[in-house]
């Protein structure tokens, strides 16, 4: 058990980089939904890919100029709503953004990889250290003036 590592909190990248052959200690559970609560979701961790994108699908899908995401295996994700899973709009051949039908909240993506994108915006706590962005894509596609955080750069 790699719990006393993870408490002592090293370095969350060097831990999370030897997760796979040290083994989590405890899978944490993330939580989220929309706007209604009538979508929402536990996704277990741990979270992949944090990071910011500005290009025009996120910005045009979520209505903000940057998006913040982190992906999660397709089966480490539970539609706990009373609405269960959210509609989703076919966006490109491999990926489908996902909102809610009542509220129109957007949650991200499922893509047929099978892997579910959300954003950080629908999770109960946005500010979890583990969902820290770590990277940005797509830069050139926000506004100069627009300035984005990611602790990569
Ligand atoms: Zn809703
Ligand atoms: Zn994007």
């Amino acid at each position: 058990m790699s719990m006393t590592d993870a408490a002592k909190g090293a370095s969350k990248a060097g831990a999370a980089k030897g997760a796979s052959k040290a083994g989590v200690a405890k899978a944490k559970v993330f939580g989220g939904g929309c706007l209604c609560g009538a979508v929402r979701f536990e996704a277990t961790g741990p979270a992949g890919k944090p990071h910011t994108c500005s290009c025009r699908m996120c910005q045009r899908h979520t209505g903000s100029l940057t998006a913040s995401w982190v992906e999660f295996p397709s089966d480490r994700v539970t539609w706990t709503g009373p609405g269960g899973a959210p509609s989703v709009y076919r966006s490109s051949d491999y990926s489908s953004r996902a909102f809610c039908p009542a509220c129109g909240s957007s949650f991200g993506a499922i893509d047929d990889a099978p892997v579910v994108a959300l954003l950080l915006g629908v999770f109960d706590k946005p500010g979890a250290i583990e969902l820290m962005p770590k990277s940005h894509s797509f830069k050139g596609g926000r506004p100069k003036w627009w300035h984005v955080e990611a602790k990569a750069e």
